[in-house]
Formats: structure tokens, C-alpha cells, sequence
């Protein structure tokens, strides 16, 4: 290669370095720290409320207080706020006025998993079940077979909370979903991924030793809740007012020889957010104020009081803003926020869905996804579903519309006013139609929907021109058959 050639790569070319090329030991060292601790936190924080309280805890022990309402704040204090024990923010108040905006960060630390239907516990077979209700984009077939762990939190009759967590101790009894045994799941495999397990087939088992009378009906139902009882003063009806919480169990793991990998549950997204923690703690006297998201619900479409859509974040900035005598949109005019959430990096295993070139590889560093991949960019890039035209069918004046099924008149069509009779498919939304200045990326969209399915019957009501009358028998259908193309039957 010409000396001009190598200059010119060098100047113009991209360049990059796997991370272990270019680190050097006391960095890799620290690399192999930070590891460290993220695997506790990841052990930590099984479920939001558990990464919350994880992160609290560290944010205290690095000198955090937890925020209150107008408190007079200034540069290098450290605050945070818990929304409802299940989103999270932390700020260090900067030097410069929140005017000139805030840096944010933002993730979620909520992740896929089952969540307990409020009547959960059921027993076939003499067999104790929990029903579930899957939450977030799970893919099923990875929940069977493998243990699991409880958490959450029920609120008793009295209106005492309590803490449940089953399954994480060395001790502790776990759960599982069943399979079928390979002979017998030879129907099911013939099914798609998605089908082979359905969702009201994720019952968790729960045990199978019976409360000791013999008599009494529910005996393995009033088993568990005998030991639930026992240990949490859990009645049946208290499930209503618990939020628990299935997740795998087991500990974060090193993968691979050179244990270069983490092998987790959870990963999606307290990568992220763990990132967002070590960041901040980092931020001592910030120029401008940081401020830390740690949203809940995201995974479900940042809905509810503890998700992105409600007005928790505006709060908490307002509130601080107003403590300066700044305007929030003043301020969020200025904020830069970095939305973050995990992405897939190229697998050899799975070549056919990447797009190599332009794909984030594993140990080059952060990746920036502009889009995401499902229905072209569709969910990413300013882009709206297609509404479908309107289908207009004429008909004769005097047609009846009736319901196929029941017979029901739709629509009496006596003059030329246009009827609908089946509304047409809605374009969806997506993620740019729900953009904010909080929420710059929103990773939800809105699908479009099908039109109205509809089986009708069309009647012609006949409108006479003339009209015969005359007694019996005086040759009214001999006269029509005469004198028309009609064949009236003659008596
Ligand atoms: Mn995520």
C-alpha cells in the first residue's frame, strides 16, 4: 500500500478497535470492577421495585438525600425521588442555573416477567397453581422449565405492606412451569415458536402436599395458603392488593472461559441504568445540573403512574426549577436527554436478521440505534400508517341493509344520504407522533387498526309505477299478462 493510500484510510476511514485492543491493564482492571459491581446490582434488583431500592441505597451511601418539596438547593447537592418504589430520579444540582438546562439520562428498570392475576392461586389435579399475566415482550417458550423466583409486595387487610421474596436464598423453594415431555409435545412442536406455549398456559407450580383433612375440599390450595399465612399473614383475598412479580432465578453469571460475557436476567434495561448510576455518582460538581431517570412501566409502553407518560418527571423538574425561579420549558428547552435502552449486537449464530454493516458489535462500546428493525422503520422514524381508501358501493334507491347474522336493519336507504355501514382500518401512530421533550425516543407506537368485518344482506324494496285494483276474477293477471312481458299465475 502507497504511503498517500495509507494516510488517506487513516484520515478518512473508520476506524474502530475492539475494546480489549485498546484498554490497557489498570483500565482493563477497572472495566473488570465496574463488572463487578453491575452483577450486584443486577442481583440486587430482580424486579423494579428491587432495582429502585438497590440504586436508593447505593445513592444514599454516596451521599444522596431524598428530595422534598421546594427544598432550597444548591450546586453539588445530591437529591433524589422515588416514584411510588418503582421509578427513580437523582439529580446533582449544577452550577449553572436550570435555565440553561439539565443533562438527563434516562432508562428503564423495569423488565419482562410474570406478573400474578389478582385471584392467582387455583388447584387441579391436586395440584396448587398460580395464574399468570405475562408483562412486557417475554417470548414464552423461555419460561418453562426453568426455576423461578417470587417477588413483590402484598398490602394485608389492615393496610400493612409486606415484602415477599421467595426463591433467591440458597434455602429458599423456587417454582417452574411445566413442559411436556418430549414423546408427548410431538403436536406442539409442529406449532410456530410463538404458539407452542400460549400464554394462559404459563401456570406456575406451586406444590402438591395437601392440608391435612381429608374431608375438606381445596386441600392443596389451603395448603399454600397455609404457608403463605404462616409466613406473611397472606389471606386469599390479599392478592388483589399485592403486586408479585415471577422472574428466573439465579444470579448474574461470567460466560465463557475468559468470562467475558455476563449472563443475567435483567440485563434490558438495568445495563443501562446501572451505567446512568456509575455516571452520576461520577458527576460531583457538574456545570450543568444531571439528572438520572431510572422509569418504570417501559416495557409495557411507559403507561401508568409510575411510567414515562405520567407527569412524575415534570414534577420533579418543575418543582426544582421553581426553587430557582426558572420556567420548567425554559428549562427543558435547554435539557439534552440521552435515552437509553438496550440493543441487539451482531450475532453470527442469527446473521440473517442483522444488517452487518450496520450493526453494534460486542465489546466496540456504546451503540446508537436510530431505529429499531420491525416494519421497515416503522416504530422509529417520523412515519404514520396508511389509512386505506374508502370502498363506496352504490345501490338503488330503496335498498334494505340488514345484518346477515341477525337480520337487524343497518340502514334504510330511501334517499342519497351516504351511509357507513363498516368503518375502515385506522393507520397507526409512530413513535415520533408521541415524541416529548422528555421523551425524545419514545420506543412505543401506536399499530393501526383493522377495519369492521361485516356480513350483510341487501333487500330491494320495489317502488311501483302503477298500481291494479279490481275484485276477484275480473282479469287483472290476464290483462298484466297481456299487455306486459309478466307472467302472473291465473286463476
Ligand atoms: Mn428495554
Amino acid at each position: 500500500m502507497s504511503e498517500e493510500m495509507k494516510a488517506l484510510r487513516e484520515q478518512l476511514l473508520r476506524n474502530d478497535k475492539n475494546g480489549y485492543d485498546t484498554l490497557d491493564e489498570a483500565q482493563l482492571a477497572e472495566m473488570e470492577a465496574y463488572c463487578a459491581d453491575y452483577k450486584a446490582f443486577l442481583n440486587a434488583g430482580k424486579t423494579e421495585r428491587l432495582s429502585a431500592r438497590a440504586a436508593i441505597a447505593a445513592a444514599e451511601a454516596k451521599g444522596f438525600v431524598q428530595y422534598k418539596r421546594g427544598m432550597a438547593l444548591k450546586a453539588g447537592d445530591k437529591v433524589y425521588t422515588c416514584n411510588r418504589g418503582k421509578g427513580l430520579m437523582l439529580a446533582v444540582i449544577g452550577k449553572e442555573s436550570l435555565a440553561e438546562g439539565a443533562q438527563i439520562a434516562a432508562a428503564h428498570i423495569d423488565s419482562p416477567r410474570l406478573d400474578l392475576k389478582p385471584t392467582p392461586l387455583y388447584e387441579d389435579s391436586e395440584m396448587a397453581y398460580f395464574k399468570t399475566h405475562y408483562y412486557g415482550g417475554i417470548r414464552k417458550y423461555q419460561w418453562v422449565t426453568i426455576p423461578l423466583e417470587l417477588h413483590g409486595v402484598v398490602v394485608l387487610h389492615d393496610g400493612s405492606k409486606v415484602d415477599v421474596h421467595i426463591g433467591g436464598k440458597e434455602d429458599d423453594p423456587q417454582f417452574i412451569i411445566n413442559d411436556l415431555l418430549p414423546h408427548l409435545g410431538r403436536e406442539q412442536g409442529k406449532k410456530p415458536l410463538n404458539e407452542a406455549i400460549p400464554s394462559e398456559s404459563l401456570n406456575v407450580l406451586l406444590g402438591g402436599k395437601p392440608f391435612e383433612d381429608k374431608d375438606c375440599s381445596d386441600r392443596f390450595k389451603l395448603g399454600v395458603l397455609q404457608y403463605l399465612n404462616a409466613q406473611y399473614g397472606i389471606t386469599e383475598e390479599d392478592f388483589i392488593s399485592a403486586e408479585l412479580e415471577v422472574v428466573p432465578a439465579g444470579k448474574a453469571r461470567d460466560i465463557g472461559f475468559d468470562r467475558s460475557f455476563i449472563a443475567s436476567y435483567g440485563h434490558d434495561d438495568r445495563v443501562c441504568a446501572y451505567a446512568e448510576l456509575a455516571g452520576i455518582f461520577d458527576a460531583v460538581s457538574p456545570k450543568k445540573t444531571a439528572v438520572c431517570i431510572f422509569a418504570d412501566k417501559e416495557e409495557i409502553g411507559s403507561e401508568g403512574v409510575s411510567g414515562m407518560l405520567s407527569q412524575a418527571f415534570e414534577w420533579f423538574m418543575g418543582d426544582m426549577c421553581r426553587t430557582q425561579g426558572v420556567a420548567l420549558s425554559d428549562c427543558f428547552a435547554n435539557s439534552f436527554c440521552l435515552s437509553a435502552d438496550v440493543t441487539a449486537a451482531y450475532d453470527p449464530n442469527f446473521a440473517d436478521v442483522y444488517d452487518k454493516r450496520n450493526s453494534a458489535f460486542v465489546n466496540y462500546g456504546v451503540a446508537l440505534c436510530k431505529y429499531t428493525g420491525s416494519g421497515g422503520k416503522g416504530g422509529a422514524s417520523l412515519c404514520h400508517g396508511k389509512n386505506a381508501e374508502n370502498l363506496v358501493i352504490k345501490v338503488p334507491l330503496g335498498t334494505v341493509i340488514k345484518d346477515a347474522e341477525s337480520g337487524l336493519v343497518i340502514a334504510d336507504l330511501s334517499d342519497h344520504t351516504p351511509v357507513t355501514i363498516a368503518k375502515g382500518g385506522r393507520g397507526g401512530y409512530g413513535n415520533a407522533h408521541f415524541a416529548t421533550p422528555t421523551r425524545q425516543i419514545p420506543k412505543f407506537a401506536k399499530p393501526g387498526m383493522p377495519g369492521e368485518d361485516l356480513q350483510v344482506t341487501l333487500e330491494l324494496k320495489l317502488i311501483a309505477d302503477v298500481g291494479l285494483i279490481g275484485f276477484p276474477n275480473v282479469g287483472k293477471s290476464t290483462l298484466i299478462s297481456t299487455i306486459s312481458a309478466a307472467k302472473p299465475k291465473i286463476a
